[in-house]
């Protein structure tokens, strides 16, 4: 299966894609976690990708579509598929894409939009605490630690996204107001377009995506 998640900062596109890619066995790419995994790293590369993505800034897209394709012209993406999870995010990147697919024999099954309403993004994203270690994902919240900023899997310590701060969420909002909205009317026009709700929980949006799946003979 080919999936793209698309849908404002705050959908849960990237759970989503985690429980999706360990039931169906799909390579997960996320643009967000290798950005964040290169800036780790401390290279030059990372450094810079660290400015755009600490100010709630989109990364250039000719940097972005280069290590997507990369990434997908690895064999494992021909034999089972993959799950886009926050790219494309620009008119050029989905267009990159379209190209980069078509190149190779590929298209996409589907585009899921996660339509998402303000209140819960910004509650979801101020809310988020993620383990140092290990990188699970918690909420104060929704998904609270047993122990406060300590991780239940393996005792790291919890951290808030400098992007999930609320200023920054807020710019993020905008960001995809400007850039990727567009991306619904391209996808919509191409009928690949399947609209769910971003504000259920992560199982009832599971539920939802398997009847989907069945429904369109892909399980
Ligand atoms: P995410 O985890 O998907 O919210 O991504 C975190 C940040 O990484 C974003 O706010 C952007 O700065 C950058 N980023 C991730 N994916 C893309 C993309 N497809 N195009 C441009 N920037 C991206």
């Amino acid at each position: 299966m080919r999936l793209v998640l698309l849908g404002p900062p705050g959908a849960g596109k990237g759970t989503q894609a985690k429980v999706l890619s360990n039931k169906l066995n799909l390579p997960h790419i996320s643009t967000g976690d290798i950005f964040r995994e290169t800036k780790k790293s401390g290279s030059e590369l990372g450094k810079k990708l660290g400015e755009y993505m600490d100010s709630g800034a989109l990364v250039p897209d000719d940097i972005v579509n280069e290590i997507v394709t990369e990434r997908l012209s690895k064999d494992d993406i021909r034999d089972s598929g993959f799950i886009l999870d926050g790219y494309p995010r620009t008119s050029k990147q989905a267009e990159a894409l379209d190209k980069g697919l078509e190149s190779i024999g590929l298209d996409l099954n589907f585009v899921i939009y996660m339509k998402t309403s303000k209140d819960t993004i910004l509650a979801r994203l101020t809310g988020r605490r993620i383990c140092k270690a290990c990188g699970s994902i918690f909420h104060i919240k929704n998904i609270p630690p047993k122990k406060e900023n300590v991780c239940d899997y393996c005792e790291g310590g919890l951290y808030q996204r400098d992007d999930d701060k609320e200023d920054t969420v807020l710019k993020r909002l905008k960001v995809y107001d400007e850039q990727t909205r567009e991306l619904i009317d391209y996808y919509k026009e191409k009928n690949t377009l399947k609209t769910v709700s971003g504000d259920l929980d992560v199982r009832q949006l599971y539920d939802v995506l398997f009847e989907l799946f069945g429904r369109e003979g892909l399980l």
